[in-house]
């Protein structure tokens, strides 16, 4: 269907190409068979340079397979991980320069929205997990917020159903976090001016960033939503009407300015003013209620992290809004009732375990989790260790179990997103998901800003009877889990995280338990193909092995085993590019860039 997809727009982008074959001076395909002519040679048009140099990385061999080595890297300083290789590039200048951790994670998470679009950015929010060098541990909201206006009659159709109004145009956007996220960080924690941290965001949108071939295929999955949204057109396709393709290289003056205009003046100059005006006149055109009010009333919070212990190890993560880091302790807690590290990784008992373990986390799930403001949520009792012993009592090792609860209600089943860790030589750790959900959000581009708006309204249920149903100034329930790891006596062991919708917070508990239960290196940990059972019903799926690590694929016979246990139909999916760094023995910090996405750590020494 995508195939299709990219050949029906990549057709029709040839046939407008032709008719511009005239004009422009780029090289398409039409233009290129047209050798005869050129009697009058016109100027060369300079070559872009992008700001930050992929050159020589490679993401993807010939045969088509993701490429996993060169994705790591060592630092005896610190360490910086984002899914952008050039992202990565702008945490270690920082660090360079003598910046922090979260100095440098302000600076990434701007150019992450510049140069991973797609996935996050000014129109978006997200949630950060920080633990300082003097030990403590803070967690920063900047979730978007349901407009005033927002009422579930708005989403909904005569019988009820959800009417798409969650997924795409004006009304899917929740008010934007972001901005307003990043520099109360900035503000708080860390140590470098706004101008300072925002100039490799400006840089790239000024510059340029070059294409990967991930990028080009988000950019041209996203065809058609360009076609319904033609401001999106003006930064994603080429002059020839052509959708960007690996190896172009975008500018994004407009956004440069935005940038440009929030270092100069700061967060009102995304929350009032003309920014703001643009935000609610772009929604408008497509049906948006947000107005300048509920721009303005926006805040970050700082509220109190999730906290749990595995096998010793202290595990700091996600509250609510985030179903994440609760659900990632009581997996954690649950499997902390069996001997993990003595069951094969990807064996059909590991199947198996860790399928009952999600089903129970899911259930409890559909039942609690939603906004704290709008609803009770018993966190202290999801994430005990005494209510894990009890939930794993009803896991029989033999067979599956029917988890008799309601179902989940907010099925986001993708892999949209973004996940960045830093760590710096004080022992300062900063992980960050940031999102504006689905690739390319709600579609709508602010109008001579260059930011696309998020479609966070598609975390909110559309049923009535749900906690986490849509309500004005609520925050809809997320699972992203940015994650820091500690040791026994406090000091920093992982920072990690990734995207992937509601396979986030198993993926985070599976690359912890391998760790610490199998005692994986963090490269292996995070190669290795995930498990997932995202509901308390039976839906197992698993991941095919990326190269060099057939030896830890779920076989066929695994899966008809787990069928013969009774998790009925075993799918594949594919989800998550986790950003994480460990902290080794000697002293020295590991970053591994998930080879899944563009990611690649780079590492600061003195
Ligand atoms: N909107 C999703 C959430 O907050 C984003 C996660 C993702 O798509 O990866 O959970």
């Amino acid at each position: 269907m995508k195939r299709l997809k990219k050949l029906c727009a990549l057709l029709l982008a040839s046939s407008m190409a032709l008719s511009l074959v005239a004009c422009g001076p780029k090289d398409t395909p039409a233009s290129s068979s047209s050798s005869s002519t050129p009697a009058v040679s016109e100027p060369e048009e300079p070559k872009l340079v992008p700001a930050y140099s992929v050159e020589g990385f490679e993401t993807v061999d010939a045969d088509g397979n993701r490429i996993v080595e060169g994705r790591d890297a060592t630092g005896s300083q610190a360490m910086a991980v984002a899914s952008k290789y050039e992202v990565s590039q702008v945490g270690a200048e920082i660090l360079k320069k003598g910046g922090n951790a979260v100095d440098a994670a302000v600076a990434m998470g701007f150019a992450l929205g510049v140069c991973e679009p797609f996935t996050s950015g000014l129109g978006g929010g997200g949630l950060a997990t920080i633990h300082t060098a003097e030990g403590e541990n803070y967690f920063i909201d900047f979730r978007e917020v349901a407009p005033a206006a927002a009422t579930l009659d708005l989403y909904v159709d005569a019988n009820g159903e959800s009417n798409g109004n969650t997924r795409s145009g004006g009304l899917a956007s929740g008010v934007p976090g972001e901005v307003a996220g990043l520099l109360y960080m900035l503000d708080n924690y860390g140590t470098m001016s706004r101008q300072e941290v925002m100039e490799p965001a400006i840089r790239i949108a000024t510059e340029g960033f070059t294409v990967s071939q991930y990028c080009a295929n988000a950019i041209a999955d996203a065809y058609e939503t360009a076609l319904q949204f033609p401001e999106m057109q003006k930064v994603y396709w080429d002059e020839n009407g052509l959708p960007y393709e690996a190896g172009d290289v975008i500018t994004n003056p407009d956004l440069a300015k935005t940038l440009q205009k929030i270092a100069d003046e700061g967060a009102d100059a995304f929350y009032t003013g003309e920014v703001a005006q643009a935000v609610v006149d772009s929604l408008a055109e497509y049906d948006g209620v947000m107005t300048l009010e509920d721009l303005a009333n926006y805040e970050a919070q700082a509220i109190t992290p999730v906290t749990g212990e595995y096998r010793g190890y202290q595990i700091i993560s996600s509250p609510p809004p985030s179903s994440g880091g609760t659900h990632l302790i009581e997996i954690l807690n649950i499997l902390e009732n069996f001997d993990v590290g003595a069951l094969e990784v990807n064996s059909p008992e590991y199947c198996h375990l860790f399928a009952e373990t999600f089903k129970l986390a899911f259930a409890d799930r559909a039942q609690y989790m939603a906004d704290t403001a709008f609803t009770d949520v018993p966190l202290g009792g999801l994430t005990s260790q005494d209510y894990a012993d009890l939930r794993a009592k009803s896991i029989n090792l033999d067979t599956a179990m029917e988890v008799a609860a309601p179902d989940d209600p907010s099925p986001y089943e993708h892999t949209d997103t973004t996940h960045f860790s830093i760590a710096d030589a004080d022992g300062n750790c900063v992980a960050i998901t940031k999102t504006i959900n689905y690739y390319f959000g709600s579609g709508v581009m602010v109008k001579g800003c260059g930011f696309m708006m998020n479609n966070q309204m598609d975390d909110f249920s559309t049923d009535a009877e749900s906690v986490n149903k849509v309500e004005p100034g609520k925050k809809p329930l997320s699972s992203m889990s940015p994650t820091v790891v500690l040791k026994e006596d406090g000091s920093p062991f992982m920072v990690l995280g990734t995207p992937g919708g509601s396979r986030i917070f198993s993926g985070v508990a599976e690359v912890i338990s391998r760790v610490i239960d199998h005692k994986m290196d963090l490269k292996t940990a995070v190669c290795v193909p995930k498990i997932w059972n995202c509901s308390n019903k039976n839906n197992f799926q698993y991941e095919k092995a990326l190269k060099g690590y057939e030896e830890y694929a779920v076989t066929e016979e695994t899966a008809a085993a787990l069928t013969e246990m009774g998790h009925g139909e075993i799918k594949t999916a594919a989800s998550g590019a986790m950003q994480s760094i460990m902290f080794m023995e000697d002293g020295t910090l590991y970053g591994i860039g998930d080879p899944r996405q563009d990611g690649k750590a780079v590492g600061v020494d003195k």
